[in-house]
C-alpha cells in the first residue's frame, strides 16, 4: 500500500525520515537475519525457528527469570499442550475463544492446542483440598502457547502462533491479595525492567460494562490495586473500564532506547476462573473458602522481548544476553593453538566464544568484522600473549584495554556477565 505523508516544513520531514531510518537500522526482522538468530520458514507459518544464537537469548532470559522465581517464593510448574475440549467449555475458552485456537481432531474426540496456561493450573489446583496454610501457591509455567492469528497479521517476533510467556497464577487468600501479593508483582516487575535500563508507567483498568461478579467485590479488588500502586511509588494513570471482564488489572508500559512504549507486564485479579473451576480452600475457621487468582507475566511473551530488547538496543546486546560474546582472533598460524585453548576455556566458563582463523584476511579486517557481528570483546593473541597466558582486549566500540591474563579477564567478564551489567567495559 502506498501512503502520502505530507510536512508542514522540511525540518520535519527530515526528522521523519531520520526515525525511518532508525527504525529500519533497528528492526528486529533484520538484526534476527544478520547475527543469524531466528527465521521464519512456510512449513510453520507464526512459529519461529530460533538458531543457536536465538536460542541463547532466549535462554538466558529464561534463566533469569528463573533465578528470580526462587527468590521470590515462585514453583515452577509442567503442564499438557494438548487438552480435551471439555477443558475449555468448562475455562469459557471454548465459547469465548476458540476461533483462536487450533483444534486437533482425535476421534472419537477433539482436542486443542492450549492458547493460556491458567486453565490447566487450575486443574493442578483442585488435584486435592487445599489448606490456608499452604496459600498463597504461585506456580510459573513456561509451557508453549498456540494462538491462531491470522496470517496476514503476523510479521517477524512480534506477531507469532506459537510462543512462551513467563506466565506464573497465585492463587491466595482475598487477604493476601491486598497485604502483599500485588506489591510483590511490582516490585518484581520493576527490578527486572531495571536491569534491561526500562522506564516505565502502570495503567489500573477498572470494569468494563458488562463484567461478571459482585459490584461489592470489584469495588474492593479495584481499592486494593490502588493502594497498591500509591505505594510503589511509580507514575500511574487510571484506565477507566478497561479491566478484563473477570477482574480489574495493571498493565505496565514500557518504554525502550527510542521512546516507543510497549506492553509486556501484566498483574490481573480473577475472580471468575475459581468460581468456574469451583476452586476453594479450608480456612482457618475450618470452612471453605473461594481464592483470588492472580495471573502475571513480566517478560510477557518471551519471542516479543526479544524483539523489543533486539530493537531496543539496537543489536548491540550486553554481555549478559550477548549470543557473541567473545571473538579470539589468533595472530599467526603457530598461534591458533593457544587461541583454540582460550576459547575452550571461555566455553568452559559459559561463555559464547568464537575464534576466526581464517587466514585470507588481515588483523583489521577480522578486527572489523568481529565489531560488525557485535561481539562485545576481542581477545587478539600473539606469541607475546601465548609466552604469558594473556590476551589483548578490545572492546565492540573500538576501545583497546589491553593486555590482561586470562585469568583476569575471565574474572572480569564473569563479573560482568553474572551482575548484568549494561557496562561495556572492564
Ligand atoms: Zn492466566
Amino acid at each position: 500500500m502506498m501512503m502520502a505523508v505530507s510536512f508542514p516544513g522540511t525540518k520535519e520531514r527530515d526528522q521523519w525520515l531520520r526515525e525511518q531510518e532508525e527504525a529500519r537500522r533497528r528492526d528486529h526482522r533484520r538484526i534476527g537475519k544478520e547475527q543469524e538468530l531466528f527465521f521464519f520458514n512456510d512449513v510453520s507459518p507464526g512459529s519461529c525457528f530460533f538458531l543457536p544464537k536465538g536460542a541463547h537469548i532466549y535462554n538466558t532470559l529464561t534463566d533469569f527469570i528463573k533465578s528470580e522465581y526462587r527468590r521470590r517464593g515462585f514453583s515452577e510448574v509442567i503442564t499438557p499442550t494438548l487438552y480435551s475440549t471439555s477443558l475449555w467449555e468448562r475455562s469459557g475458552h471454548w465459547e469465548h475463544y476458540s476461533e483462536n485456537m487450533f483444534t486437533v481432531a482425535c476421534k472419537p474426540h477433539t482436542f486443542a492446542l492450549k492458547p493460556m496456561n491458567c486453565p490447566a493450573h487450575c486443574v493442578m489446583y483442585e488435584q486435592r483440598v487445599r489448606s490456608w496454610r499452604e496459600l498463597p501457591l504461585r506456580w510459573a509455567d513456561f509451557g508453549a502457547l498456540h494462538r491462531n492469528e491470522h496470517s496476514g497479521a503476523l510479521g517477524g517476533l512480534t506477531r507469532v502462533r506459537r510462543f512462551c510467556q513467563d506466565d506464573a497464577h497465585i492463587f491466595c487468600t482475598p487477604e493476601q491479595v491486598q497485604s502483599e501479593e500485588i506489591t510483590a508483582c511490582l516490585e518484581f516487575v520493576r527490578s527486572v525492567y531495571r536491569v534491561f535500563g526500562f522506564t516505565f508507567h502502570c495503567l489500573l483498568s477498572t470494569r468494563p460494562t458488562p463484567c461478571l461478579g459482585e459490584p461489592a467485590l470489584w469495588d474492593s479488588a479495584e481499592q486494593q490495586l490502588d493502594r497498591s500502586l500509591q505505594k510503589f511509588g511509580e507514575r500511574w494513570e487510571l484506565n477507566s473500564g478497561d479491566g478484563a471482564f473477570y477482574g480489574p488489572k495493571i498493565d505496565i508500559l514500557i518504554r525502550d532506547a527510542i521512546g516507543r512504549r510497549h506492553q509486556c507486564a501484566t498483574i490481573q485479579l480473577d475472580f471468575q476462573l475459581p468460581i468456574r473451576f469451583n476452586l476453594q480452600y479450608v480456612g482457618v475457621d475450618g470452612a471453605a473458602h473461594r481464592p483470588v487468582m492472580v495471573h502475571r507475566a513480566v517478560l510477557g511473551s518471551l519471542e516479543r522481548m526479544i524483539a523489543i530488547l533486539a530493537e531496543n538496543f539496537s543489536g548491540k546486546w550486553p554481555l549478559w544476553l550477548s549470543p557473541a560474546q567473545v571473538m579470539v582472533l589468533p595472530v599467526g598460524t603457530d598461534i591458533e593453538r593457544y587461541g583454540r585453548d582460550v576459547v575452550h576455556r571461555l566455553k568452559e566458563a559459559g561463555f559464547m566464544a568464537d575464534i576466526d582463523d581464517d587466514h585470507g584476511a588481515t588483523l583489521n579486517r577480522k578486527i572489523r568484522s568481529a565489531q560488525l557481528a557485535q561481539y562485545n570483546f576481542i581477545f587478539v593473541v600473539g606469541e607475546r600473549e601465548q609466552s604469558s597466558g594473556t590476551v589483548n582486549v578490545r572492546t565492540r566500540g573500538g576501545k583497546q584495554l589491553g593486555q590482561r591474563s586470562l585469568e583476569d579477564a575471565m574474572t572480569s567478564l564473569t563479573q560482568l556477565r553474572d551482575s548484568r551489567s549494561n557496562q561495556d567495559e572492564f
